[in-house]
């Protein structure tokens, strides 16, 4: 095999992205993180935000509402603008992936009830939130395995634009043109591949910002709905945050023009300022600069993969083709399982297991190496040479 860790190290000295690394917090400079498609790290200005935040809180106390109460639209449209290729007004930030997920879809069946539909092997949340709504309405639930052909004769449909666990991507404008509303989610996408909501006719749209957007554990999810579509859409849950002069105290729940219409209760605000400072980390680096470091950390993967690991037993579990693979590579063996765990306990590589057979490697290019890509697998065939997933118990933890 020609590439050698030099010619890793020396993309790495190339790479103008390089310096922002040191804007996150390592705490272990052995363990290799590939797991910043399921959380990414803490950015340092991050935990600066949050202490002065708290101090804040400990100092204010209610007075500090005035500052705080608009968060999550000024982080929306921050958002919309610099990661979602979509217009101020038109995001927010609040509650959880799957909350919006039901959301929205609750909102467009009112606009057209018929059949849901899904990928069948779809995030499982996806595919829950859709089997209660069905449930709910007595609308029929699709999972099907070819979403596009399913699209004619569906109102409402929830597709991932990047697959969480082959890394495959869907094309945008080519289902948003078919029968259905489309709801997309952009977790595995949102801060890793450049997205253009509106150039993509995307009506309605949810992601996470605790991946790649490095806004924390739990932090709260986007939610988007294309201008045109906010005053014809309301959402199920009629909350305080989205009437129209909140303080006033009215009887009758009347929601705000706007986006604002989809907030329910009071935004938890140290949550926003951590997705604030992760998505101007994202910004700063700009999607095509981060889209770019990524495709050539993924190619590493795949060239490392075809020479090391394929002669091991593995398969690529992902896209070859760059234009059509999200910021991971997965990995498939029958072993995958002990092999994963091999990995984290003996060799200090996190990447994440997702079953039957995947180990997902996600390349979070803000902080990910060259270097890191090299040792990782390097560490993953020197353990699978030795056999050494056979010495870890196999017992299936909690978090996987
Ligand atoms: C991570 C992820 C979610 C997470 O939803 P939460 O409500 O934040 O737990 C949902 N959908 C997909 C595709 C994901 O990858």
């Amino acid at each position: 095999m020609a590439l050698t860790r030099a010619d890793a190290a020396a993309r790495d000295a190339a790479d103008p992205l390089a310096a922002f690394r040191e804007r996150f917090v390592f705490t272990d400079e052995q363990r290799i993180y590939l797991d910043g498609n399921s959380l990414g790290r803490l950015p340092v200005a991050t935990r600066e935000r949050l202490h002065a935040l708290a101090d804040d809180w400990g100092d204010r106390l209610v007075s500090g509402w005035p500052d705080w109460i608009d968060a999550p639209t000024r982080v929306g449209d921050l958002l919309a603008e610099a990661v979602l290729g979509a217009q101020p007004g038109e995001v927010i930030v609040g509650d959880s992936t799957t909350v919006n997920l039901y959301k929205l879809c609750s909102a467009a069946l009112d606009l057209g009830p018929g059949p849901v539909v899904t990928n069948r092997d779809n995030f499982p949340t996806d595919r829950y939130v859709l089997e209660g709504l069905a449930a709910q309405r007595g609308v029929e639930l699709r999972l099907v395995d070819d979403i596009e052909s399913a699209l004619d004769d569906a109102a409402v449909a929830v597709i991932s634009h990047v697959d969480y666990r082959s890394g495959e991507i869907a094309d945008m404008r080519r289902l948003n043109a078919r029968g259905a509303r489309v709801v997309w989610d952009l977790c595995h996408s949102a801060g890793a591949i450049p997205i253009g909501l509106r150039d993509a006719g995307v009506e309605l749209a949810v992601g996470c910002t605790y991946k790649y957007l490095n806004g924390g554990p739990g932090a709260p999810a986007f939610l988007y709905v294309a201008d045109e579509l906010q005053p014809r859409l309301r959402s199920p849950i009629w909350g305080w945050f989205g009437q129209r002069d909140q303080f006033a105290m009215e009887r009758d729940y009347d929601p705000v023009e706007g986006i604002g219409r989809f907030l329910a209760g009071t935004p938890p605000v140290l949550d926003l300022a951590a997705v604030e400072e992760g998505v101007k980390l994202t910004a700063a680096a700009g999607v095509d600069r981060l889209r770019e470091k990524s495709l050539a950390l993924c190619e590493l993967i795949i060239e490392l993969h075809d020479a090391w690991l394929a002669p091991l037993g593995f398969e690529l579990g992902s896209p070859r083709d760059g234009a059509r693979r999200g910021s991971h590579v997965s990995v498939r063996h029958p072993e995958a399982w002990p092999i994963c765990r091999a990995l984290i306990e003996r060799a200090d590589v996190i990447p994440d297991f997702r079953g039957p057979d995947s180990i997902r490697l996600g390349v979070a290019p803000l902080y990910t190496r060259f270097v890191d890509v090299y040792d990782a697998i390097d560490r993953l065939r020197g353990l699978v040479e030795r056999g050494e997933q056979r010495l870890v118990d196999p017992e299936r933890a909690r978090v996987t």
